[in-house]
C-alpha cells in the first residue's frame, strides 16, 4: 500500500502556501520505500513532469526536512539520501557495497547498550547511526532480488509490534493461569484468575488485529525481520512465570506480578514515545496503558493482602490469649 495518499496537510507550516508542484513532489517522495539521492528524487519527478526544474525539487527538499516528512541519511557515498520521517519510526541500516541497496531494522537491545555507554560517560546523546556495510543475501548468492513492492516498512513495523505484544501478551497468559494455581490467598488467586481471563481476551483482540494486517499483504509474514527487540521478545512475564514454579506465597506472586507489569509497561511506553506517528506506535502505546491498569490493579491487591495479613495474626493472638 503506496504512502502516497497520508495526509501531510498537517506537516504544512502555517501560512504555507498552497502549491500542487511541492505536493505532487512530496507524493512521490512518499511513494518510494528506498533511500533516493536528490538527483534520484529528480529524475523521478522530471520522469512523470518535465516542467518541474531541479531548484524546485531541491526547495521542497528542504521543505520537507524542517517540515518533518523526509529525513537525511549518510551512507558514506559522498552525497545525502533521503528517507520519509512521517509515519516512519528512526531506525538503523544495513547497505550493501554491490547493489547500493539499504535495508531497515530497529533493535532496542543496541539502542539500550548505546544509552548505557552515552550515561557511563555522561554523554549527552541526540543521535546515534548504525550502519552495517557488506553484501546483500541478493547480490551474495546471486539469487534475483525479491519483490519488496506491495508493502511498506510502516505495515512490517506494525506487523513487528503485533508480534512482540502478542509474545508479551501469552507469556502474561502463562504467568497469570499459573499464579493462579499456586496461589492460596482466595482473593489474590481471583486476582491473577482476572488477569488471565483479560490477558486471553487481549490475545484474542492482538490476534485478530494480526490476521487483518496479514490480509492487507499476504506476503506480509515472509517479509525480513524490522524490530530486533530480543529482551522483549523473549517475553518480560517468563522470567516471572520461572521464579513462580520455584515455589512463591501469595505476597511473592504479586510482588512478581507487579515487577512484570511494571517491566511491560515502561518498555511498551518508553519505545511507543520515541516513535513517530504509526501504527506500530500505536499498538505500543495501547499495550502500555493496558499494561499500566494491570499493574495497578495488582499494586492495589498487594496492598490489601498486606493488610489482611496485618489483621490476622493480631486476631490469632488475642484467640490464644482467651
Ligand atoms: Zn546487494
Ligand atoms: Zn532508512
Amino acid at each position: 500500500m503506496p504512502t502516497s495518499s497520508v495526509d501531510f496537510e498537517r506537516a504544512r507550516p502555517a501560512g504555507g502556501k498552497r502549491s500542487s508542484k511541492r505536493d505532487f513532489i512530496v507524493n512521490v517522495f512518499l511513494r518510494q520505500e528506498g533511500h533516493l539521492s536528490a538527483d534520484d528524487l529528480v529524475d523521478l519527478i522530471r520522469k512523470e513532469d518535465h516542467r518541474i526544474s531541479r531548484a524546485t525539487v531541491y526547495r521542497t527538499l528542504q521543505w520537507m526536512m524542517e517540515a518533518g516528512i523526509a529525513r537525511k541519511v549518510d551512507f558514506g557515498e559522498g552525497r545525502f539520501r533521503f528517507e520519509p520521517a512521517y509515519r516512519h519510526p528512526r531506525h538503523f541500516h544495513l547497505i550493501c557495497k554491490s547493489c547500493n541497496q539499504s535495508f531497515e531494522f530497529l533493535s532496542s537491545d543496541i539502542e539500550a547498550l548505546m544509552e548505557e555507554v552515552a550515561s557511563a560517560r555522561n554523554f549527552d546523546a541526540k543521535q546515534s547511526v548504525v550502519q552495517i556495510y557488506g553484501t546483500c543475501e541478493d547480490c551474495s548468492t546471486g539469487r534475483p532480488v525479491a519483490p519488496k513492492s506491495g508493502t511498506t516498512t510502516e505495515m512490517i513495523f506494525a506487523r513487528d509490534a503485533l508480534r512482540m505484544a502478542i509474545a508479551t501478551e501469552r507469556s502474561g497468559l502463562d504467568f497469570y493461569t499459573r499464579a493462579a494455581r499456586l496461589t492460596h490467598d482466595a482473593r489474590g488467586r481471583s486476582i491473577f484468575q482476572k488477569l488471565a481471563e483479560e490477558e486471553k481476551e487481549h490475545l484474542g483482540t492482538l490476534e485478530a488485529r494480526y490476521k487483518q494486517l496479514l490480509s492487507a499483504d499476504p506476503q506480509l509474514e515472509s517479509r525480513p525481520t524490522f524490530l530486533f527487540f530480543k529482551g522483549a521478545a523473549n517475553g518480560l512475564f517468563s522470567q516471572g512465570a520461572e521464579r513462580l514454579s520455584k515455589g512463591v506465597n501469595d505476597q511473592q506472586a504479586l510482588m512478581i506480578g507487579i515487577r512484570c507489569e511494571r517491566g511491560s509497561h515502561r518498555f511498551f511506553q518508553k519505545y511507543g514515545e520515541r516513535f513517530e506517528d504509526s501504527e506500530g506506535k500505536q499498538i505500543f502505546m495501547e499495550f502500555a496503558s493496558e499494561e499500566k491498569q494491570h499493574l495497578e490493579l495488582l499494586i492495589r491487591e498487594y496492598k490489601g493482602l498486606i493488610a489482611r495479613k496485618g489483621r490476622r495474626p493480631r486476631k490469632a493472638a488475642r484467640t490464644r490469649r482467651a
